[in-house]
């Protein structure tokens, strides 16, 4: 079964490791001696509790949360939350600043706009086809957040750096990079991040909230649109995505006990990303679409001589067992998706393929 696996590039989402999927279809019958699955036991019982809390504190020691940070489950993906972040922190008398690095970042802000919320796009990088993250911006003081895309999944741009925004609490879409490096929590106000990409199966989005953002939360929403509920009832307000939260307790764990936590998953994300890039720029053949000093560390966006090279290249990928490796719809040419479960083994030997392709059609 295990080798009839291809080598997965899929952006999301995406390739999940090996030991988790196990454990999954290990476990999935008879849950911890329960008698039951995973996914026919009550979100009420102690089995599920412990999954929960496990998925929680796992979360606050990978990435060091101190106790001004709760960290929820919420459904309706990372796309909920550009909704629901106008709608619980901005009122009449605020506002909140943006940058656009590209399609998410464009959403958010839509999503913001249709609400009729205040909000200043103070850097975008639009003008060069988003292929770079902008620098030197200048915030509003007064806004009641910054919002940034960390990692941009379909350009293929990522902030190295996060800006300095003098107290003004940032909130960030890490979709696409939660997990993957060490993160100074401390200026966030907000995290999100669908959990498809980096850290287990759709149907469940990471929040993690600084406490003081929930006094922004106005009367008036519906119970389900508030973080207010969500930190009352420790994500349990209604049935939460059971099975999805189990699967991303099992990846945090898979990230502290085999990979050895953050520092260490950092470093091979960056050996990656680096075996890529490399052998991109070296080529003549392959050439990169972004700027060096934004290229993601979890996207790499790459195009050939022509798009007939490009369809036949994904098509003999296919056929040699590497999947997942065509650009998104709105941007064409190639994509491989590096996430946490993407080993060196599998990156090395897209590079090899690469080159046989290269030698073959160059
Ligand atoms: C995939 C993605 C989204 C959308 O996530 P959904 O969970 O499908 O709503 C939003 N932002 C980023 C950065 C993404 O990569």
């Amino acid at each position: 079964m295990e080798d009839k696996r291809i080598n997965n590039f899929n952006a999301g989402p995406a390739a999940l490791p090996l030991e988790v999927l196990t454990e999954i279809k290990d476990s999935f019958l008879n849950f911890k001696n329960s008698g039951m699955s995973v996914v026919e036991v009550s979100h009420r019982s102690k089995w599920f509790d412990n999954v929960i809390n496990d998925a929680v504190q796992r979360t606050k020691r990978l990435l060091n949360l101190d106790a001004r940070y709760e960290v929820l489950f919420l459904q309706g993906g990372a796309s909920l939350q550009f909704g629901m972040i106008p709608m619980n922190f901005l009122n009449a008398d605020n506002s909140a600043d943006y940058v656009n690095t590209g399609t998410w970042s464009t959403k958010a802000i839509k999503e913001a706009e249709i609400q009729n919320k205040k909000i200043t796009v103070v850097a975008s990088s639009e003008d060069k086809n988003f292929s770079y993250i902008p620098e030197n911006i200048q915030f509003n003081r007064d806004a009641a957040y910054v919002h940034i895309t960390s990692n941009n999944t379909i350009k293929g741009t990522q902030w190295k750096n996060f800006p300095d925004t003098e107290g003004v609490p940032v909130i960030a879409d890490m979709s696409s990079d939660i997990m993957s490096r060490r993160i100074d929590v401390d200026r966030f106000g907000l995290i999100y991040a669908g959990a498809q990409k980096n850290i287990g199966p759709a149907g469940v989005c990471m929040v993690i909230i600084r406490k003081d953002m929930l006094e922004l939360v106005p009367d008036g929403l519906p119970s389900m649109l508030k973080y207010t509920t969500y930190a009352q009832k420790k994500s349990m307000y209604n049935t939460p995505p059971c099975f999805a939260i189990y699967a991303v307790s099992l990846v945090l764990k898979w990230i502290e006990e085999t990979c050895g936590g953050l520092d260490k998953m950092e470093e091979i994300n960056k050996e990656k990303a680096k075996l890529l890039y490399d052998y991109i720029d070296n080529s003549g053949f392959y050439k990169s679409t972004v700027m060096v000093g934004s290229r993601s560390d979890m996207n790499v966006v790459f195009r050939l001589p022509s798009e007939d090279l490009e369809v036949q290249f994904i098509s003999d990928a296919l056929k040699n067992g590497f999947g997942g490796l065509k650009g998104h719809r709105s941007v064409g040419g190639c994509r491989a998706s590096i996430y946490n479960p993407t080993s060196i083994k599998a990156v090395s030997a897209l590079v090899d393929f690469m080159k046989i392709f290269e030698n073959k059609m160059g």
